[in-house]
C-alpha cells in the first residue's frame, strides 16, 4: 500500500477529469490521474489511423467547451490553437448545397420567408441554448426528503453543501427563463418538449435546410427527428464549431499541461480495476496491475454504469440505486468513420473553399427519420446521415503533403445491433461508402486507408459502456438533479468518498468541461464539510 493518503485519486484522464484535476490542485489538494490508456483525452484525442494519417478519433469538433474554463485555465497559453473557427454549415443534397453561417443562408434555394424565418429560430434558439449554458456551470439542486426551504437559510457546518450542495440552482433556472421575457418564455415553455419534425415543419419550407436543422436534435442522440425532446437535444449544439490545431488531442493536451502546471500528477496506462472499500466508504483503489493506491477522496471520470456496477460492483449499492444505475439508457448509436485519402475529396457542387466547413448529409426530415427508424429494431442504417469534416483542410499536419483526412459521424449504428457486429461491420461501412460516394463520386478511388469505430469499438478502446456520445442520453429524464441518477447528481454519490465528475453527470457529454469543473466545487465543498 502507498502512502497516498491525502490525495485526491481521478479515475480517468477524459477532458472532464483533466478540468476536475487542474481546478483541485489549483485549490491546493493533492491529485493523482490515473488513466487506463497509452494516453490521455478519452473520447477527444488525436491518434494515427494509417501511417502518416492522424485524426480527432471520436469527437471532432469542437462547439461547446466553456469559455471561463478556456480563460482560467489559461488553456491557449498552454499550447492550445484554433486551425478555423466559426465553420460553416454545407448541407449536401441532389441540387446545390445549401450553406449556413449562424443565422445567414450564403447559398441554396431557400424563399426570402424561410431567411427570415431562420434568422427568429436561431435568434430564440440562442436565447434559450443560453440559458442551459447558465444552467450547466451550477450543480443541479437535490430535490427529495432532504430538501427543506429552512435548510437553505442554515449556515452551519454540518449544513454546508452536504445535504444539497446548490439549493439556489433551480431557482436560478427558473429566475434565467423567466427573465427571457413574456413572449420568448411561453415559447421554450411551448416548444421545450416538442419533436424538431413537427416544429420545424411548422416554420419553413425548405426541405434541405428543416433537414440540417434537424440533424443537430439527433446527433449523438438515439433519437429521430420525430422522437421527442428533439428540439431540447438542438440546444445542446447551438455554439459554433472549430477545428483546435492538431486535432482534438490538442485541447486534451493542453489541459493535462494546466493541471500539470497546477501541480496534478498524471499516469496512463494506469487502469484501474475496483475501487477499495473499508465498510460503506471508498478509501482508495486498486489497479489492474494489484498496485493499491490509497486516497482521501476518489473522483470518477468513467461512465456511471462502469463505475457504479463495475468499479464499486452492485453489492456495495442499495438495491434501488443499483436499479437505476442499470436502466440508465446508454446504448450509443453513433459510429465514427476515417478515410485517409489520397488527395482532395470532390463533393459535388462543393468549391474548393468550402470543403474544410461541416458538411452534412441530411437532404431533408424525411431522409433523417427513414435512417432512425432501423436503429428501432436493433438495425443498422443503410442510408445513414452523416457529419463529416476534411480538417487537413486547415491543419496540414493531419496528413502527408498534398494528401487528406476525412473524419465522419455516421448515423444510426446501434451499440445493441441484431446481427452483432463482427457480421454488421463490413455492410454497414459498404452502406456509409456508397452513401457518400453519391455526393462525391470518385471518393473510392481515393482512399488509402480506412477506419470505423463502431459503439461497440468505443466501448471497448475508449473505456464508454455502452460507447454512448454523452455516457448515457441526454433526455428530460436523464438531465439536471436526474443525471446520471437522482442519488448522484450533484457529483457525490452515495458511497461516501466516491464522486462522479463524467459527461454522464450534468450537463452531459461533448467537450464543455463543466461536470469536470463543477465536481470540482462539490468535492472542494462537500470536503470542507
Ligand atoms: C461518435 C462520437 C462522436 C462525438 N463527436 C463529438 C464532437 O464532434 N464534439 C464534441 O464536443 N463531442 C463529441 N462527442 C462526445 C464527446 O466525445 C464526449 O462526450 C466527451 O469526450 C466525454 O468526455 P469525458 O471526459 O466525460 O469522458 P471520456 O472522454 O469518456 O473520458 C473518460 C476517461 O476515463 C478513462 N477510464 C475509464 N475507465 C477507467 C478505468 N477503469 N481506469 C482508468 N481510466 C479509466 C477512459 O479511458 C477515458 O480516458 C462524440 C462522441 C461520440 C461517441
Amino acid at each position: 500500500m502507498t502512502d497516498d493518503a491525502g490525495r485526491i485519486v481521478i479515475v480517468g484522464g477524459g477532458h472532464n477529469g483533466l478540468v476536475c484535476a487542474a481546478y483541485l490542485a489549483r485549490a491546493g489538494r493533492k491529485v493523482l490521474v490515473l488513466e487506463a490508456a497509452e494516453q490521455v483525452g478519452g473520447a477527444a484525442v488525436t491518434r494515427e489511423f494509417a501511417p502518416g494519417f492522424r485524426v480527432s478519433s471520436v469527437a471532432h469538433l469542437l462547439h461547446a467547451l466553456d469559455p471561463r474554463i478556456a480563460r482560467e485555465l489559461r488553456l491557449e497559453q498552454h499550447g492550445l490553437a484554433y486551425a478555423r473557427r466559426a465553420l460553416r454549415t454545407v448541407s449536401l443534397g441532389e441540387g446545390a448545397p445549401l450553406v449556413l453561417d449562424g443565422a445567414n443562408v450564403e447559398a441554396g434555394d431557400v424563399t426570402p420567408a424561410d431567411r427570415a424565418a431562420l434568422a427568429e429560430y436561431v435568434r430564440r434558439q440562442q436565447r434559450f441554448a443560453a440559458v442551459l449554458a447558465n444552467q450547466h456551470s451550477r450543480i443541479p439542486s437535490r430535490l427529495g426528503a432532504g430538501f427543506s426551504v429552512f435548510r437553505l437559510f442554515d449556515r452551519s457546518a454540518n449544513n454546508r453543501n452536504t445535504e444539497n450542495p446548490a439549493p439556489w440552482s433551480l431557482a436560478k433556472f427558473a429566475l434565467d427563463v423567466r427573465l427571457l421575457g413574456r413572449a420568448d418564455m411561453r415559447e421554450l415553455l411551448r416548444v421545450g418538449t416538442m419533436n424538431l419534425h413537427d416544429l420545424l415543419e411548422d416554420r419553413f419550407e425548405s426541405a434541405q435546410l428543416k433537414g440540417a436543422l434537424a440533424l443537430d436534435g439527433v446527433l449523438g442522440a438515439r433519437l429521430g427527428p420525430r422522437s421527442g425532446q428533439t428540439f431540447f437535444t438542438s440546444l445542446q449544439r447551438a455554439g459554433a464549431y472549430a477545428l483546435p490545431r492538431g486535432g482534438m488531442g490538442a485541447v486534451t493536451g493542453a489541459l493535462a499541461v494546466a493541471a500539470r502546471a497546477a501541480g496534478a500528477e498524471i499516469r496512463v496506462a494506469s487502469p484501474v480495476a475496483s475501487f477499495t472499500l473499508h465498510g460503506d466508504r471508498v478509501t482508495g483503489v486498486v489497479l489492474q496491475s494489484g498496485e493499491q493506491i490509497e486516497a482521501a477522496a476518489v473522483v470518477s471520470n468513467a461512465d456511471p454504469q462502469t463505475t457504479f456496477l463495475g468499479l464499486v460492483g452492485a453489492r456495495h449499492l442499495d438495491t434501488e440505486f443499483a436499479r437505476r444505475v442499470l436502466h440508465i439508457r446508454s446504448q450509443g448509436c453513433a459510429a465514427k468513420l476515417h478515410l485517409a485519402l489520397a488527395g482532395a475529396p470532390g463533393f459535388r457542387g462543393v468549391p474548393a473553399g468550402l470543403l474544410g466547413e461541416r458538411l452534412i448529409i441530411a437532404p431533408d426530415l424525411g431522409y433523417i427519420d427513414a435512417a432512425f427508424n432501423p436503429s428501432k429494431y436493433r438495425e443498422y442504417s443503410t442510408q445513414p446521415v452523416l457529419e463529416i469534416s476534411v480538417p487537413s483542410v486547415h491543419d496540414a499536419g493531419l496528413a502527408p503533403a498534398g494528401q487528406h483526412v476525412l473524419s465522419a459521424i455516421v448515423q444510426y449504428a446501434p451499440r445493441d445491433l441484431a446481427m452483432g457486429w463482427s457480421a454488421g461491420r463490413a455492410p454497414f461501412l459498404e452502406a456509409t461508402l456508397a452513401v457518400l460516394t453519391r455526393y462525391a463520386p470518385a471518393l473510392r478511388s481515393q482512399i488509402v486507408a480506412a477506419e470505423l469505430l463502431t459503439p461497440l469499438d468505443i466501448e471497448n478502446e475508449f473505456r464508454i459502456h455502452g460507447g454512448h456520445w454523452h455516457h448515457g442520453e441526454l433526455a428530460l429524464d436523464q438531465y439536471m438533479m436526474l443525471r446520471p441518477v437522482p442519488g448522484a447528481a450533484q457529483y457525490a454519490t452515495p458511497v461516501p468518498g466516491l464522486w462522479l465528475c463524467g459527461a454522464g453527470s450534468h450537463p452531459g457529454g461533448g467537450v464543455i468541461g463543466a461536470a469536470g469543473r463543477n465536481a470540482a466545487r462539490a468535492v472542494l465543498a462537500g470536503s470542507r464539510a
